[in-house]
C-alpha cells in the first residue's frame, strides 16, 4: 500500500490531471477506514472549487443491451470528433455479490481503457448502494477536478441504482433493445420518466426495421408524460455501436438539453437540488450507522428484535425504546 499523502498533495496531483493520484484520491473516498475518510473529506474541500465543469451523463440498460459497446462507440466519438476528455464511472450494486464488477472484464472498452483522454473506474466492490452511490458522486467531482469534461455514469438495470445516478447527473439516457417487451427488459414506467433521451440499439443489418419502428412508438409514449421543469422533451434516437451510426444524434441530444437548461436556468438549480439531495442522504446514512454502533443498541438490540420478531412488541413501539437508549 503507498505511503498515505498530505491532503495538500492529493488535491494538487489531482488538479494537474495525474491519473495516479486521481485513482488514489477516488479509493480513498471509497474507503470507510475513519482516518481515509477524514483524509477524503480534506481532499474534497480543497478540489471543491475547481468542479462542475462538466456534462455529466447516466447511461443505462439491461444486461445485454449492448451499454458497453455503445459506451465504447460513443466514447471514441466523442474523443475523436469532439475532442472531450471523458471519465467513465459506474455503478454496480450487484458486484458485491459477484465479487467482480461491471467493468472489471477486461476485454470491456478495450480502446477507451487506453486512450489518454478517457478514464475508466470500475464500480466499488463489496459496498451497499448507498455506499456506491456515495462514493461514485464524489469521484465525479473529482474526475472534474482533473479536467474531464464529460462524465459516463454506468448502471445496470436493476431498479434502485437508477435512481441514485439520476440524482448525480445531468442528462439520464436510457437505451433500450427493439423487439424486447418493456417487461421482457425490466423497463419500469418510472425509469422512462427519468429518461431525456432513449437511444434503441443495434440498430444496424436486420435489426434496423424494428429499430425504427419501436423509436417511434416509443417517441409517442414518451408524448403521454407531461413535460418536467427543465421544459426539455426526450427524444428517441436508433444508433448502432457496430456500425458507429446514430452517435452524432445522441450527443446532439446532449448539447441541446444543456443549452436549453443553461439558458432556463433548469440546470444550475437542479445542481444545486442534488446537493441538497446528498446532504440528506449522507445524513440519513450517518445517522443509521451511529445509531446501529451504539454501544447500548448495540447491547438490547438482539432481545428487542427477538421480541418484534415474535410479535411480542410493535415495531414502533421497539424502535422508540432503542431511541430512547441513545439519550
Ligand atoms: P451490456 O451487457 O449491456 O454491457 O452489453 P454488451 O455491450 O456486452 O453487448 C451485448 C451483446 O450485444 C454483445 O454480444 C455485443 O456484441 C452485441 N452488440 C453490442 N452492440 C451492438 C450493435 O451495435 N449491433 C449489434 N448487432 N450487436 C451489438
Amino acid at each position: 500500500m503507498p505511503k498515505r499523502l498530505t491532503p495538500d498533495e492529493y488535491a494538487a496531483g489531482v488538479l494537474s490531471g495525474n491519473r495516479v493520484l486521481l485513482s488514489r484520491a477516488i479509493t480513498l473516498v471509497e474507503s470507510t477506514l475513519p482516518s481515509d475518510q477524514v483524509l477524503a473529506h480534506a481532499v474534497m474541500e480543497q478540489v471543491l472549487p475547481h468542479v462542475g465543469k462538466s456534462v455529466r451523463v447516466g447511461i443505462t440498460g439491461v444486461p445485454g443491451v449492448g451499454k458497453s459497446t455503445f459506451i465504447e462507440a460513443f466514447g471514441n466519438y466523442l474523443l475523436e470528433q469532439h475532442g472531450k476528455k471523458l471519465a467513465v464511472l459506474a455503478i454496480d450494486p450487484t458486484s458485491q455479490r459477484t465479487g467482480g464488477s461491471i467493468l472489471g472484464d477486461k476485454t470491456r472498452m478495450e480502446t477507451l481503457s487506453i486512450h489518454q483522454n478517457a478514464y475508466i473506474r470500475p464500480s466499488p466492490a463489496g459496498k451497499t448502494l448507498g455506499g456506491v452511490a456515495r462514493s461514485t458522486r464524489e469521484s465525479i467531482l473529482l474526475c472534474e477536478a482533473a479536467g474531464f469534461d464529460v462524465i459516463f455514469v454506468e448502471t445496470v438495470g436493476v431498479g434502485q441504482s437508477e435512481t441514485a445516478v439520476h440524482e448525480m447527473v445531468d442528462f439520464f439516457l436510457l437505451l433500450m433493445l427493439a423487439g424486447a417487451g418493456d417487461e421482457l427488459q425490466g423497463i419500469k414506467k418510472g425509469i422512462m420518466e427519468m429518461a431525456d433521451a432513449i437511444a434503441i440499439t443495434k440498430a444496424d443489418g436486420p435489426n434496423l426495421t424494428p429499430a425504427t419502428s419501436a423509436q417511434a412508438e416509443y417517441q409517442s409514449a414518451l408524448h403521454l408524460f407531461p413535460l418536467g421543469a427543465s421544459k426539455w422533451s426526450p427524444k428517441v434516437t436508433v444508433c448502432s455501436a457496430y456500425e458507429k451510426s446514430g452517435l452524432g444524434d445522441i450527443w446532439d441530444s446532449v448539447t441541446e438539453y444543456v443549452q436549453l437548461t443553461q439558458q432556463n436556468g433548469y440546470f444550475h438549480q437542479r445542481r444545486q437540488e442534488q446537493n441538497l439531495h446528498w446532504l440528506r442522504h449522507s445524513i440519513r446514512q450517518q445517522l443509521e450507522e451511529r445509531f446501529y454502533q451504539h454501544p447500548a443498541v448495540q447491547a438490547q438490540w438482539e432481545t428487542v428484535a427477538g421480541q418484534v420478531t415474535q410479535g411480542q412488541k410493535s415495531p414502533f413501539a421497539a424502535a422508540a425504546e432503542l431511541f430512547g437508549l441513545l439519550s
